[in-house]
Order: C-alpha cells, then structure tokens, then sequence
C-alpha cells in the first residue's frame, strides 16, 4: 500500500477540467466522427457535460462515489449515440470501488487503478468490445494495463499513470491503421483506415486530464 492519496478535491477538479476540454474540443470530435460516424461525437460530449455541469456544484456535496455516479448518470440520460452512455456507464462504475463514505475523503492509488479497471470493465461488457475494433476500448485497455502493470512494478502513482496516458495515445494511434468491427464504422470496411477513431481520441484527452490533475 502506498501513501499516495488522491483527495476529493482531485476527483472534482477531473470532472470540471473534462467539462472544460469537451467545450474546447467538441468541434475536433465532432471532425473525426464526420469522417466515419455521423459526426456528432462533440456535440453528443457538450449536451452531456453541459448538463452535469448545471449539477455540479449540488452534486459537489456528495462522496465521490455518488458524485461519479449523478455524473454517469447525467451522461447517461442525455447523450445520444453509443459513446456517450459508454461514458456515462464508464463514470457509475468509476466510484465504486471506493471504500471510504465521507463526503470530504478521497481514494488511495490502489483503489484509483480499481476503478480505471471497473470503468473499462463495463464499457467492454456493454459495448461486447475489446481493443482492436478501432473503438475508445483500443486507448482504454492498454492504458489500463500500463497503469496496472507500471504500478505494481513499483512506478510511482502519477508517473505510472503518465505512462498509462503514452500507452492509451499508442492505442489511438492504431485505430488509424485497422478497420473497424463495432459501431457505426463498420460498414466502411477498407474506408475506415487512415481516420483515427473518434472515441479513442475522446478517451486519450480524457485519460490525459486524469493524469495532469494528479498532484
Ligand atoms: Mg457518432
């Protein structure tokens, strides 16, 4: 066990800097998906953290558990298309495996990596996905695994994250090499290759915000 603590503080300031980015980036998405979605990624992101930012500061009171779960839920309730209830179902998993109720307590690195793992988990089951599909679970998985895998080889908790943020940009960088087989890709076949895919594009800035707030 480390010392290493993430506060709650940390966990508040990941939600409102991913409001942030998705105001600053939402037309990006939205360019990647017109390429080979139906180019409303962005705008799919921006109604869905509009409306947990209308929450925020109600939601703020609560433990991080349940403070992730009304964001899931926000995101899951008003987004449209198939990555944003992925997200939403992502962040409803993300708080539970914190074992500490207080409204103020944060989470310990072990328990930080245990909700990386139940966020993707959920996104592998409801998308019945894995990487190399050319989907967000091509950044998910192998950022996971680096964080995992870096972190138990005694990398400490911010640089072991940092690396998992390099691994996820790799991920995303093979999506522009490889057709997709889920979602609205694929019946593009060959079309696919040479466009990123613009979950995995969402999901690396995502993952990049999770790293930068770490203290
Ligand atoms: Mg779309």
């Amino acid at each position: 066990m480390s010392d290493y603590i993430l506060s709650k503080d940390y966990f508040v300031k990941v939600i409102e800097d991913l409001i942030t980015l998705v105001d600053q980036r939402k037309e990006y998405y939205t360019e990647l998906d017109s390429q080979i979605g139906d180019g409303d990624h962005g705008i799919n992101l921006e109604i869905g953290f509009r409306e947990v930012n209308k929450n925020l500061d109600e939601w703020k009171k609560l433990n991080v558990r349940d403070f992730y779960n009304n964001v899931g839920k926000a995101l899951l309730d008003k987004v449209g298309g198939s990555s944003g209830p992925l997200y939403g179902s992502f962040f409803m998993k993300f708080g539970l495996p914190i074992k500490s109720k207080g409204p103020d307590e944060g989470a310990t690195f072990e328990e930080f990596i245990e909700m990386m793992d139940k966020g993707v988990a959920i996104i592998q089951k409801r998308g019945k996905s894995t990487k190399g599909e050319k989907t967000m679970l091509d950044t998910f998985i192998p950022a996971l695994e680096t964080l995992r895998s870096e972190y138990e080889a005694g990398t400490p908790g911010k640089e072991a994250m940092e690396k998992a943020v390099e691994a996820g940009k790799e991920g995303l960088e093979f999506t522009r090499n490889i057709v997709a087989t889920k979602g609205r890709a694929m019946r593009l076949g060959e079309r696919a290759i040479g466009h990123l895919d613009p979950g995995a594009a969402s999901a690396a800035e995502f993952l990049e915000v999770f790293y930068k707030d770490m203290p």
